[in-house]
């Protein structure tokens, strides 16, 4: 398989974990016989520094042409007083518009040796192993401009979807499930709102053609409550995009450490840009200690999701799980009689595994 993959690797840790991304899918690459044609473009601070914006044209056009796009991180002290229009996020919220990401794929797995690093009891997380799929370009956020009335005494925040928005969505959670335990749990309001309503109803008529998917409704305040009491109860969540910018910090926690999150933003196109959860985290960059398993996992997010390369992406999975095993941790993981490495060698042990 031939691949165009655009990389870019932005500001702080983003570099330095991009560059372990690209040796674990080169590896991979030779592994399995593929062709993966890699090309770096500016975005963020860096591109701010050496372009005069966050988000150049280059980068946008180069995006439009790959096959998959790979994000590091962006952001910085330096660039904190800029006026908005130079802030390095800026890049960030621009490519996600510019590509019409509006699916963002959140796994969440509670690695094995990791488990105590979770503020909740072991015995409860043990196995839990969800995706939430969250909407990302639709809901309150993207309202009829909020107002203050009245004075400012009165405030409107405007909750919109229209079907298609919901169709689209629901389609990419139902097909996740497909490929996954084969189990969706929708997350709504139903009992109150009218866009919940219309929700339930696309996701009941969607139902049919995907016979294989076992399907549950669940109020979004017992989702909370469910998530902490029994996480091992749900396989794919699919929620609107307030619900789920809550849940996915709240589900976030089993894992126990930002440096192990990935996640993926799709669009209609499949163009898909993948990214860890974490930040640019300028209080450890160009130490060489960051924890570069979010981003070598957000790769093989992009095998699985945009390559259909499901025996690569476990593979390298399934390497994580061995070298935690092993007790190799970055410093951000608390493992207890391990062996503490730092960015190159924990990189190392995972092109060593493939
Ligand atoms: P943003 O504002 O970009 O969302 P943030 O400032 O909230 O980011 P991060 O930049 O992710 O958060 O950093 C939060 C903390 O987690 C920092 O102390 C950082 O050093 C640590 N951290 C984040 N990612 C990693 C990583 N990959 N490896 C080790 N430590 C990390
Ligand atoms: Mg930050």
């Amino acid at each position: 398989m031939k691949k165009r993959i655009v990389l870019l690797p932005g500001d702080g840790i983003g570099k330095e974990v991009m560059n372990s991304a690209k040796e674990v899918l080169s590896a991979i690459a030779e592994e399995f016989n593929h062709t993966f044609n890699f090309e770096t473009h500016e975005i963020g601070g860096a591109a701010i520094d050496s372009c005069g914006t966050p988000l150049p044209d280059s980068t946008v056009e180069a995006c439009k042409l790959a096959d998959a796009v790979l994000l590091g991180a962006v952001g910085g002290p330096k660039w904190d007083q800029n006026p908005s229009h130079l802030r390095p996020e800026r890049g960030l919220l621009g490519i996600r518009k510019a590509l019409d990401l509006y699916a963002n794929l959140r796994p969440i797995k509670g690695f094995k040796n990791l488990l105590h690093a979770s503020p909740l009891k072991e015995e409860v997380i043990s196995g839990s192993d969800l995706l939430i799929v969250r909407e990302l370009t639709g809901g309150i956020y993207f309202g009829t401009p909020s107002e203050r009335r009245e004075n400012g005494q009165v405030v409107v925040d405007t909750l919109a979807y229209t079907r298609h928005e919901i169709e689209r969505i629901v389609d990419k959670a139902f097909q996740a499930a497909q490929g996954r335990r084969g189990r969706l749990a929708s997350v709504d309001k139903a009992n109150v709102l009218e866009s919940s309503k219309l929700w339930r109803e696309v996701v009941e008529e969607k139902k049919s053609q995907y016979p294989d998917v076992a399907v549950e409704h669940v109020l979004v305040d017992a989702a909370a409550m469910k998530l902490i009491t029994n996480p091992t109860h749900f396989d794919v969540i699919v929620t609107e995009n307030m619900f789920g910018d809550i849940l996915s910090d709240e589900a976030s926690v089993l894992t126990g450490s930002l440096g192990m999150l990935p996640s993926a933003s799709l669009n209609e196109s499949g163009v898909g840009l993948y990214e860890p959860v974490h930040g640019s985290a300028p209080d450890i960059a160009g130490k060489g200690i960051a924890n570069p398993l979010a981003m070598i996992l957000s790769a093989a997010l992009m095998l699985r999701y945009s390559f259909e390369l499901n025996n690569e992406a476990n593979l390298i999975e399934d390497a994580v799980q061995a070298i935690l095993d092993s007790g190799f941790h970055t410093g951000d993981l608390k493992v207890e009689n391990g062996r503490k490495v730092g960015t190159e060698e924990m990189t190392r042990l995972v092109v060593d595994y493939i």
